[in-house]
């Protein structure tokens, strides 16, 4: 049995349940570390250059953490999770794709790391192979990686369908891997909804992003993401559009800010934006562009590691205030 690590951030947010599944059915045990805290961005801040954006800066800080703790490191390279279909070739930031390489010369005494290409554009059967590889550098049987990976599969559609319910990952993880009982909505009947769109490791990442989502729950205000929404809608967006943005993370945010401003029940849109971002410049301006263009209220939050509570504080109690008397006006 190995103690894989795995950094509790970037794909961890959508792809966590089917790993954890996964190695544990192999017989594996699944380390993660903890949520981003002070120290994690700390050391990340340390080991990585300087105008790297926050979210990798803290990923090196979460491999950091599991350094001692783990046999492998999983630090796969994210290329692609869907077929290339009518929305033409489509990947991940570059910063992704040489994820891996980053972490192996950032840290040269690291246990080894599980770094297999996960590139799903001719479709998902590809999965297999990668699970049969990533089994194979643990040591276990191609019938036995089959197994984990179709036991894996069956979670993550599980965890799909708690996600378009309307649930966060965080609370879809609980109640998945954890059998939690899920938590009531606080929102208030005839109360505003918003809608918050991002990378996921910014937008659920409540270090990253100083607590937004929690302020916005003490708001009882009644949240929706990108991450709620099925491919079918995302894709409808996508075909509206007369091209890509080409990084897979970036189309969901502004496929899903774009379908959410044409809902009359959503009241305004933030974009959680990451700073130093290069994807971001443009889902920004585009998701702004848009949001003017359709008369919906838009709030760009940009994060980076000297993002103060109280200054995002200040500007969402605002842009709330203004969303309320909008409303009580009409
Ligand atoms: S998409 Fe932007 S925030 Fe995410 S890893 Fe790439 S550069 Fe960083």
């Amino acid at each position: 049995m190995a103690r894989v690590g795995i950094p509790h951030t970037l794909a961890y947010f959508l792809y966590y349940p089917f790993w954890k599944t996964f190695f544990e059915a192999l017989g594996h045990e699944v380390v993660v570390s903890s949520p981003t805290t002070r120290e994690i961005l700390d050391l990340g801040v340390e080991e990585t250059v300087n105008d790297a954006c926050i979210p990798i800066k803290i990923y090196h800080g979460h491999v950091a953490s599991l350094l001692d703790k783990s046999d492998f490191i999983f630090c796969p390279r994210l290329v692609s999770v869907r077929r290339h279909g009518d929305f033409g070739s489509e990947t991940f930031c570059p910063k992704f794709l040489g994820l891996p390489d980053l972490i192996r010369l950032t840290f040269p005494k690291a246990p080894p790391i599980i770094d297999t290409r996960i590139d799903l554009k001719q479709g998902k059967k590809e999965l297999e192979s990668i699970c049969l590889e990533v089994g194979d550098k643990l040591g276990n049987s191609h019938q036995d990686s089959l197994t984990a990976c179709r036991k894996a599969s069956q979670v993550h559609r599980q965890f799909l369908a708690l996600l378009e319910q309307g649930k966060m990952p965080p609370e879809a993880m609980e109640i998945l891997l954890n059998q939690a009982q899920p938590v009531p909505s606080q929102s208030l009947p005839g109360g505003l909804s918003i809608a918050v769109v991002g990378y996921p490791y910014a937008v659920y990442d409540p270090y990253i992003n100083v607590g937004l989502l929690n302020m916005l729950a003490k708001e009882k205000i009644k949240v929706y993401t990108q991450d709620m929404l099925s491919d079918k809608i995302l894709n409808r967006e996508a075909r509206e559009l007369p091209k890509s943005m080409f990084w897979y993370f970036s189309n969901r945010a502004v496929y899903g800010g774009l379908h959410f401003m044409k809902k009359a029940d959503i009241d305004g849109i933030i974009h959680v934006t990451a700073f130093a971002c290069g994807p971001d410049s443009m889902v920004d301006r585009l998701l702004e562009i848009e949001a003017h263009r359709r008369n919906k209220p838009y709030l760009s939050i940009s994060i980076d590691e000297h993002t103060g509570e109280s200054g995002v504080r200040t500007r969402i109690e605002a842009f709330v205030d203004m969303l309320r008397y909008r409303r009580d006006k009409t």
